[in-house]
């Protein structure tokens, strides 16, 4: 059931639908004034299905925001030397502003060395040494899609965050370390909550924003709730009931009626993480075609 009483319904959806827009008009701006169209280039190693669908899914969003889209599918045999080879070419091409490498990658390759290979100014998944370390230390970054869409709802929904007390459950790379920097850029005051954390309903009860990123569904109780938290579920669950398979999150949603606002699973934060690749693929395309100053103010 994705109903509850009180608590608003972010709907990320309609948000992220908005910010395409806001992209596309960006790129129409960009093609009249200097006649380039920003690129992303998408490499997919083997055959993993829930991969290949992630990927078309950024393609066609990609083509639909008026970008150029390109599409490597390299056999599960390609070398590390190979992959590497040819991240250096989509490095050095100017019509390539940003590059994703889809994850997983297959056991035989080292997945650090090769997002490590790409160029950081064209890393926009934000998950490259170099950007991970602009982050930490305040600078301007190419940061993770599914955080920066969780901070842009967070924002929109609750304006200036100074001061508030937020609790972000998870401690990957990809989303909870970086959720958590955004957060404490915001001048909010951050706990990190994970697996070995103790007493982890009653430090959620003090969070006025609870970011739940843990990939265990249900794990957050309507009495780990503050009344009147914002709750953002990053959480993606594939779960059997009633002999049907369906998407939850994290989060018990129908026990937040006493929440302000909860994203809902699906329809809340997924939606965004596609967009925000949008998002850092311009962001990226200021930064090799702008002047530094000038690119950095508009990000
Ligand atoms: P991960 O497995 O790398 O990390 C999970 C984190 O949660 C770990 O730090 C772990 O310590 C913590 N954790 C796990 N179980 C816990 C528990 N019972 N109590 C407290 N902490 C717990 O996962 P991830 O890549 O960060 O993804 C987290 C979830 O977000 C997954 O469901 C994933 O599918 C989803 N996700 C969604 C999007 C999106 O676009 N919406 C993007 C990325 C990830």
């Amino acid at each position: 059931m994705d109903t509850l009483s009180g608590a608003a319904r972010i709907d990320g959806k309609a948000f992220a639908t908005g910010l395409v827009q806001r992209i596309a008009s960006e790129v129409v701006r960009i093609r009249e004034e200097s006649g380039a169209t920003p690129g992303l280039a998408v490499v997919l190693v083997g055959e993993d299905p829930a991969s290949a669908i992630y990927v078309n899914a950024k393609r066609r969003e990609t083509l639909a925001a008026g970008m150029e889209s390109f599409a490597f599918h390299l056999p599960v045999s390609v070398t590390q030397a190979e992959l590497m080879a040819l991240l250096d070419d989509l490095n050095s091409d100017s019509r390539v502003n940003g590059i994703l490498v889809q994850l997983p990658l297959p056991a035989h390759l080292d997945a650090r060395a090769v997002i490590n290979a790409i160029a950081p100014d064209k890393d926009v998944d934000g998950f490259h040494v170099v950007n991970a370390g602009r982050l930490f230390t305040g600078q301007p970054s190419l940061v993770p899609c599914t955080p920066l869409g969780c901070l842009m709802l967070l924002k929109n929904r609750l304006g200036d965050l100074t001061g508030m007390k937020a609790v972000v459950i998870g401690k990957s790379n990809i989303v909870g370390k970086p959720m958590a920097q955004l957060l404490l850029a915001e001048n909010c005051t951050v706990t990190v909550a994970h697996i070995q954390t103790r007493n982890i309903a009653d430090l959620c009860r003090t969070a006025e924003i609870l970011v739940v990123a843990a990939g265990s569904p249900h794990l957050v109780r309507g009495d780990w709730v503050k009344p009147g938290a914002v709750v953002i579920d990053v959480g993606i669950n594939r779960v059997e009931r009633d002999g049907r398979s369906r998407i939850v999150g994290d989060v018990a949603f129908e026990e937040c009626g006493h929440a302000a606002a909860i994203t809902p699973v699906p329809g809340g934060v997924g939606p965004m993480t596609i967009a925000c690749l949008l998002e850092n693929t311009l962001t990226a395309w200021r930064w090799q075609n702008l002047p530094r100053s000038q690119a950095r103010d508009t990000q």
